[in-house]
């Protein structure tokens, strides 16, 4: 046997894994098919979750992520109703201890992840592909590629973090589970020079009439830049025949709100885009030998799009499943589904809920609306501040 454990992908998903296999002293081999620092499509939110599974790895790790320049501290969110109503948070006057969210390009943050692994336990190996995995009584059998020679890996375990395109899956022969009401497309373009963006650098959402059920977005970066998007579920984009790209440059030039931010904006790039596989409960991510984890695993929050945390949160959680299955040497994962699925129980409910009344304006801006009359605000705010504080 080469290794304990096979991880296929090193975004935060694989590199959170190898960060947990490594304090556990587990041996493991991470396979990537690029190389690091590389850029991945995303909103470049990093939300509470993040910084709770950093503080697991070790608080010195969270406090080392922190520091980084290119890590931007947020201290809350806003979201702009059709109507023009906002809900907005600020944590600071709560006297939250730290930031609950932070921005970073995914070529800073993912970097970061990767970088911060120490090769005592577990060996990254850059440009190297997966192309085809063998299960059977006694291991798993992975093959890669790397600079045009094909190479063998033999595990007891195989762990796929490859992201939204599901090749371990696939030569598991499991279900494609890539279904379009459970998919989201989305783009990204970055920006700069977008002005306007509040004073703790808040996370801002609109969710524009003619864009629902989609919202747009747009994340303050650090160098005065911006990650600024869009998102519809799969199902929307077809019935509605959505160009997404033209959505975009419509909601920048005709939403007031959005129009004044923009007005000496400059894009960086073309604008490009990706699916978020969203989480449905009764996939199969788990079995003999394998577990699915992040994107890979369908691992994102339906409402808000959020995948970073989730699909780190499930790597600790497998961690946990991982350790004993090698102590017990039943490396039967169906426990780690179990466990994945009773864990964002409430939040797969309530992301639906939320992701559900995207589709009726008057429903989303009472949901918005409500929040504005102070009795509500004010335990939903109590409620949100406890419950995030908990996170930290
Ligand atoms: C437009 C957009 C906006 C988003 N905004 C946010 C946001 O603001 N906040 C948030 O939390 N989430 C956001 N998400 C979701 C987030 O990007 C994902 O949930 C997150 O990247 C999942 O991480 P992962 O490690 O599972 O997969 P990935 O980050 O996709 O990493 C997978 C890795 O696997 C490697 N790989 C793939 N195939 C192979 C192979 N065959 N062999 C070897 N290696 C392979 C890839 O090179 C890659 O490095 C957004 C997604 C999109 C598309």
């Amino acid at each position: 046997m080469d290794t304990e454990i096979c991880i296929v992908g090193a975004g935060p998903a694989g590199a959170t894994l190898s960060h947990f296999l490594t304090k556990e002293k587990i041996n493991h081999i991470v396979l990537d098919k690029g190389s690091f620092p590389r850029d991945k499509i995303c909103g470049d939110g990093i939300t509470v979750d993040v910084l709770n599974v950093l503080k697991r790895i070790s608080p010195e790790l969270q406090e080392r992520f922190t520091q980084e320049s290119e890590m931007l501290a947020s201290w809350g969110f806003c979201f702009h109703a059709s109507n023009g109503k906002e809900l907005r948070y600020d944590f600071r006057d709560n006297g939250f201890p730290m930031a609950p969210f932070y921005t970073s390009r995914r070529l800073d943050l993912d970097d970061f992840l990767v970088r911060n692994l120490t090769d005592e336990y577990g060996k990254l190996l850059n440009e190297s592909e997966v192309i085809g995995i063998i299960r059977h009584d006694a291991g798993v059998d992975v093959t890669y590629v790397n600079g045009g020679v094909e190479h063998v890996i033999k595990a007891k375990m195989i762990i796929g973090a490859e992201g939204e395109k599901p090749i371990v899956t696939r030569h598991l022969g499991l279900e494609h589970f890539r279904e379009k009401e459970h998919l989201i497309g989305a783009l990204r373009v970055y920006y700069k020079n977008v002005k306007g963006f509040h004073d703790g650098n808040h996370l801002e959402f609109f969710f524009d009439k003619e864009l629902l059920p989609g919202y747009f977005w747009a994340f303050p970066l650090s160098n005065n830049e911006a990650n600024v998007g869009l998102g519809m579920v799969s199902t929307a984009i077809s019935d509605k025949k959505v160009n997404l790209k033209k959505m975009l440059d419509h909601v920048i030039e005709n939403n007031m709100k959005v129009a004044r931010m923009f007005a000496e904006a400059e894009p960086l790039e073309k604008t490009r885009g990706w699916g978020l596989p969203i989480i449905t409960p009764k996939r199969q991510i788990a079995g003999e030998r394998f577990a699915l984890i992040g994107d890979a695993a369908g691992m994102i929050e339906p409402f808000t799009g959020k995948g970073i945390g989730p699909g780190m949160m499930s790597a600790r959680i497998c961690s946990e499943h991982i350790v004993q299955a090698l102590k017990d040497k039943d490396y039967n994962m169906t426990h780690y589904q179990e466990h994945m699925y009773r864990y964002y129980k409430s939040e797969i409910k309530t992301g639906y809920t939320l992701q559900k009344t995207l589709k009726y304006p008057i429903a989303l801006n009472s949901v918005l609306g409500l929040s504005n009359l102070s009795a509500i605000k004010k335990w939903s705010h109590n409620k949100m501040v406890t419950e995030w504080n908990r996170w930290i």
